[in-house]
């Protein structure tokens, strides 16, 4: 006898994973699937949450979103990469830029040929061998795919939290996905297995498989199921942070690359969208008090703040499991990584991929799916945490009690290996599936003053004038590349003007 079907699926919460989870299912599970989604308007959603990393646009490919639509309708911007101000010393900045640095030669990644020619006296910072740095610098975009010389441009986006719910709100209500509005005031289970959410008016929805999106309080997976908690916050103690928007300086086209600048116990990001930016103070309130933080924030925005700075707080950590009976978190319930690395919104894609790929059939198989996600959901939350606590312990910064600790803290023994790995040799170990590329180590490493002891051996096969050549050539190819866009500003302008949908 085969077990029934799994067919309605419950989806609590319709802050960005909410929505994104329902627009996800209802373009790719067939009719036989009822999906439903709970929501309270009076709970609202976290608020923030504005740029992302380049996966997101084969999220949005995957819908079959138009990209020029998808930026009018959520005020949204290209973003080429992170600048990271003040964070290895005071005065030093360097760019996480996505895509590819420089070229590789032979069997060896670009950063060792950049490391000899560096030592040889015949090269620039690394990042001025980066397409998207410069265009990010310089303020210019337009799709660019690559061509015989150069890298093609790589992008993600700033937008506005909110519009982008909305976006994805509209696109799965038109197919199907039934929405609710109410507060879940109970949850009832069987074991590990829930049967019902219940609102506060009585309502009671009833579903075979459920998402758990409700955020920091994350009712169902932490709440109903009791998924234990893995406190990171000995090596992310940063747990706090105001945000308020401002205007744009005036006559100012929004920079098409997020800033985060490091600050005395923490850091501040600046994300610019079309009609403002978005600007946050994440910082450790055992350094730091709140006041001090605000004022801060103030005293370092483009124009005059939009609103009022709000607080968040917050802790960096995992859900053990994420997956628990039929029940799976996503987003703010499932863990939280500060976002220094604008990772969030792509971990919620990725778990809506792994639910799609471990889809079940019937809730027989769900113990052994469960397990898997759980494992494949540790593994990446863990890759990704690591590469955040990188830019703590690699600084040189000693000029606060914050920097003070972060720098001396033990940070987690695998990443502790891949830094002396890199430190001793320039080698970069980089597990296949992990979403950071060499080059983003290398950026961070190498942007935050981390220069290998010694050479990899194989590069002492250009001279001195062959890496001087080389390096010119790069520099040369990249200056016409960047040349030829646009500034960011007019490619939006021209395709991409805000509007109402
Ligand atoms: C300071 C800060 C900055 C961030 N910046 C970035 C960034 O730049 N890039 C990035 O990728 N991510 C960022 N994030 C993370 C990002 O904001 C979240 O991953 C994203 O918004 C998803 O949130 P969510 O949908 O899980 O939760 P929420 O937005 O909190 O949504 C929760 C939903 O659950 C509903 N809900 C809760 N309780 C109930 C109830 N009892 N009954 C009914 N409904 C309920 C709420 O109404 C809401 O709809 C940031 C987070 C923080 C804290």
């Amino acid at each position: 006898m085969t077990a029934a079907p799994l067919r309605t699926i419950v989806i609590a919460g319709g802050g960005t994973a909410g929505w994104m989870a329902a627009a996800a299912l209802a373009r790719f599970c067939g009719p036989g699937w009822r999906i439903v989604l709970v929501e309270s308007d009076a709970i609202g959603t976290v608020g923030v949450g504005e740029a992302t990393i380049p996966q997101i646009r084969l999220f949005n490919a995957g819908l079959g979103l138009d990209e020029a639509d998808f930026l009018a309708a959520t005020q949204g911007t290209l973003k080429l990469g992170i600048e990271f101000v003040d964070w290895g010393q005071r005065g030093q900045r360097y760019m996480h830029a996505f895509g590819d640095v420089g070229r590789g030669l032979g069997l060896l990644p670009f950063h060792h040929w950049w490391a000899a020619a560096r030592a040889a006296g015949v090269a620039a910072d690394l990042g001025h061998y980066s397409l998207n740095e410069r265009a990010a610098l310089q303020g210019r975009f337009a799709p660019f795919g690559g061509d015989a010389t150069l890298p093609p441009l790589v992008w993600a986006y700033h937008f506005d939290a909110g519009l982008y719910a909305a976006v994805l709100a509209r696109f799965a209500q038109a197919r199907g996905v039934v929405r609710h509005e109410g507060r879940i005031a109970d949850v009832e289970t069987r074991g590990e297995t829930i049967i019902a959410l219940r609102l506060d008016d009585g309502r009671r929805i009833e579903g075979d498989l459920f998402i758990d999106c409700s955020g920091f309080r994350s009712l169902l997976l932490g709440g109903a199921l009791g998924s234990g908690w893995h406190d990171w916050s000995h090596w992310l103690p940063c747990d706090r942070a105001v945000a308020v928007p401002c205007a744009h300086a005036p006559g100012a086209a929004p920079a098409p690359y997020t800033r985060s600048t490091a600050r005395t116990a923490g850091w501040q990001w600046r994300i610019p969208l079309q009609h403002r930016i978005g600007n946050g103070h994440v910082f450790s309130s055992a350094h730091l008090g709140e006041d001090e933080a605000t004022a801060m924030l103030m005293a370092n925005l483009d124009g005059p703040a939009l609103a009022e700075p709000r607080t968040l707080r917050f802790q960096a950590g995992r859900r053990d499991r994420v997956w628990i009976g039929n029940c799976l978190g996503l987003g703010l319930a499932a863990g939280f990584l500060e976002p220094l690395e604008s990772t969030s919104i792509h971990l919620i894609q990725s778990g809506i991929a792994r639910l799609l790929a471990l889809l079940p059939a019937d809730a027989a198989m769900l113990p052994v799916l469960a397990a898997e996600a759980n494992r494949q959901a540790a593994c990446e939350m863990e890759w990704i945490r690591d590469f955040i606590i990188l830019h703590y312990k690699a600084t040189a910064r000693a000029d606060t009690p914050f920097w003070r600790q972060v720098q001396a803290m033990v940070v987690p023994p695998d990443l502790a290996a891949r830094m002396a790995l890199f430190r001793a040799s320039g080698r970069i170990r980089r597990d296949h599936d992990e979403l950071f590329t060499e080059p983003a180590w290398a950026q961070v490493l190498i942007g935050q003053g981390w220069v290998p002891q010694s050479a990899h051996p194989l590069t002492a096969g250009l001279d001195r004038d062959d890496l001087a050549g080389f390096m010119a050539s790069l520099d040369r190819a990249i200056a016409a590349g960047v040349a030829a866009l646009p500034g960011h500003g007019d490619w939006l302008a021209r395709h991409a003007a805000a509007r109402e949908f």
